[in-house]
């Protein structure tokens, strides 16, 4: 049995990824400071306990992580509302918190699991992107880039600290989806979507929607999470973790409707309505996933339209039991 500490485990992945873990029979440590909603559920679990603190604080850093086997850094700052809301706070949680993480780690000599994203390859138009492609980003001026920036200085810190002798895995997520993802109406894609296909709404597609990203399940993007802890081959790696079938955000939009049914149409809208002008799209984002297949050992096998019927279903069910939108 492992103690297993989840940095952000009150969160979208953290709270899945907790699932996962408990049901292999081990122990969670979930820190977080947000929300307990995604984690309500296990709040009487014996083998779950909740640490609310946040790790921009050292020392409960060192207190865990001395109790744990692994470490799993998954909070940060992310959305890209908070790209352009409130770079700072993206800079600072993702950077400095980082860097706490990873001295506590290397302190009690703790394996670590990194949450990159696939946002660190930013426009580079050469798709699919092997963990070794280049990262194309736009200027310090537009306030996107800061959370590419964010998690590349994560993942350099990272690499560094290896030097000195951790052993850590850096996972690039591509899109990652599923009940329990942001609040309705905020945070990424599909939650906006989600929350104007249930009321009935248009979904509001920014630009012509021709842009792609591979939405990646998350049942899926937990299993290659928890094998890249637990595989000796994983340890010193960076590996994308995603699907790779494309889908333009037209075609999800029109997914959506077609499954989750109801009144909405496409409304296209242009991306400075939306997000102003600190905001560039990215034209298309596709991983090369042969190191997840080979070294991890899984593969995103959700279909698309399971997936998001399984989505559309669970918060659905939200609001049909009144409950809060991010329950
Ligand atoms: N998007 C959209 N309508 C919205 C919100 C987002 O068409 O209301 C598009 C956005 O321009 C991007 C894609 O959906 O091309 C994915 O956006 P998200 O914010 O989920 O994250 P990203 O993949 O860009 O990091």
């Amino acid at each position: 049995m492992l103690t297993v500490l989840l940095t952000g485990g009150a969160g979208f992945l953290g709270s899945h990824l907790a699932d996962g873990f408990l049901a292999r029979g081990d122990r969670v440590i979930a820190l977080d400071t947000g929300s307990q909603k995604k984690i309500r559920h296990l709040r009487r679990h014996p083998r779950f306990r909740l640490v609310v603190d946040s790790v921009m604080n050292p020392d409960i850093l060192d207190v865990l992580a001395a109790r744990a086997d692994l470490v799993y850094h998954l909070a940060g700052i992310v959305g890209v509302e908070h790209y352009v809301g409130d770079p700072y706070e993206v800079l600072n949680v993702n950077v400095n918190g980082t860097q706490n993480v990873l001295r506590a780690a290397l302190k009690h000599g703790r394996r670590v699991v990194f949450a990159s994203t696939s946002e660190v390859y930013g426009k580079n138009p050469a798709v699919p992107w092997r963990e070794d492609a280049d990262r194309v980003l736009g200027p310090s001026t537009i306030d996107r880039w800061c959370y590419a920036t964010s998690k590349a200085a994560g993942e350099h810190f990272c690499l560094a600290f290896r030097r000195l002798g951790l052993v850590v895995t850096i996972l690039r997520y591509f899109n990652v989806y599923g009940p329990r993802l942001d609040q309705l109406d905020v945070g990424r894609v599909v939650t906006i979507f989600m929350g104007q296909l249930l009321r009935g709404a248009p979904l509001t597609v920014i630009g012509d929607g021709s842009q792609t990203r591979c939405f990646t399940y998350v049942q899926d993007a937990v299993a290659a999470t928890i094998a890249a802890g637990v595989t000796a081959a994983a340890a010193d790696q960076i590996i994308n973790v995603g699907s790779d079938v494309e889908t333009s955000i037209r075609e999800l939009a029109e997914r959506m409707i077609a499954i989750g049914g109801g009144p909405s149409t496409l409304r296209f809208v242009a991306q400075e309505s939306v997000y102003g002008a600190g905001y560039e799209d990215v034209a298309r984002r596709v991983p090369d996933v042969s190191r997840m297949t080979a070294i991890l050992g899984t593969r995103a096998v959700t279909p698309l339209d399971d997936g998001l019927a399984r989505t559309i279903g669970w918060f659905r069910r939200q609001r049909a039991d009144g409950a809060p939108d991010d329950a």
